[in-house]
């Protein structure tokens, strides 16, 4: 499976079986020529290229693996929500929201993301936001926020395909990510919740599955099941004082610590704080003395 049609829409599986450094790619082939997330397969998006010629980038967020191919087609316009299109506009902001502006892996990812990602600052030619119709000819797309990945992370709705493009809730047995600075778990799960109530019967997913076809409902109860699973894990271990480092050490998140070190140990602390921020705002963790504990 490299390719697969629904109606207009094109499903173009990303290498490695759309695993990060990769992820899915959904093109539409209509007066207009769109790409959502080219991050798949530099080969096949090419060639989609060559044979209709590319007008429209959209990305789903601003995640270095769905935007790594952003720069083969610079004659694009390029459409992203408006609250994250400051990553696009500038490496800063990305840094920033990432949470590693100022830290010790700054440097290491400034020249990670542009070197073996590609990026390239840009100017989004369509800022949109929940609730946008845009249409390419007959197709017409439904922006949905669904914040918490990112800020912006944004699904699209096809109404007459009932195609659901889901992004990075992605209904993976890893389950949710929510490690950048910006990222929350609480708008993650009420995400989730609005994609339910839409319409569809296909389901495109960033990575792995792919296409989940018929009622997604049990698998988002399952996905949705991993935060909980994680945050009583952390609780069990703050059944005394740790620090940041005694947590991340845990590996929680991730179950065993995995190659390249230093890229899971970050997804890992960012996940970890997020979890810590949101126990603290529920009054059941607090910190003393640059330790976490149960209240
Ligand atoms: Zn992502």
């Amino acid at each position: 499976m490299d390719k697969i049609k629904f109606g207009r829409l094109t499903f173009i599986q990303g290498q490695k079986g759309g695993r990060y450094p990769f992820c899915n790619s959904l093109c539409i082939d209509d007066r207009e020529k769109v790409v959502i997330d080219p991050g798949s397969d530099e080969r096949l998006l090419k060639k989609f290229d060559m044979e209709k010629g590319i007008d429209i980038i959209i990305n789903s967020h601003y995640h270095e693996d769905h935007t790594s191919f952003n720069y083969l087609f610079p004659e694009a316009k390029l459409y992203v929500h408006e609250d994250d299109a400051p990553c696009f506009k500038s490496i800063e902001r990305l840094l920033d929201f990432y949470g590693l502006l100022g830290t010790n892996l700054e440097h290491t990812w400034r020249g990670l993301l542009v070197n073996h990602f590609h990026y390239r600052e840009r100017t989004p030619n369509l800022e949109f936001k929940d609730g946008d119709l845009l249409n390419f000819g007959d197709t017409s797309l439904q922006v949905i926020h669904t914040p918490g990945h990112t800020i912006g992370h944004s699904s699209f709705f096809f109404p007459e395909e009932e195609v659901l493009f889901l992004g990075d809730l992605d209904m993976t047995a890893f389950g949710p990510w929510y490690g950048d600075r910006v990222s929350d778990i609480d708008q993650t799960i009420v995400s989730l919740h609005k994609l339910l109530t839409i319409p569809a019967r296909i389901f495109i997913t960033s990575h792995e599955a792919g296409i989940i076809e018929g009622d997604i409902a049990e698998l988002a109860e399952d996905y949705l099941g991993i935060i909980n699973r994680r945050e009583d894990t952390l609780l069990n271990f703050l059944e005394k004082p740790r620090t940041l480092d005694e947590i991340v050490n845990q590996w929680i998140i991730y179950k065993k610590p995995r190659e390249p070190r230093d890229f899971f140990e970050l997804g890992e602390r960012g996940m970890i704080k997020n979890h810590l921020s949101r126990l603290i705002k529920k009054k059941i963790v607090n910190t003393k003395e640059n330790k976490y504990h149960l209240l």
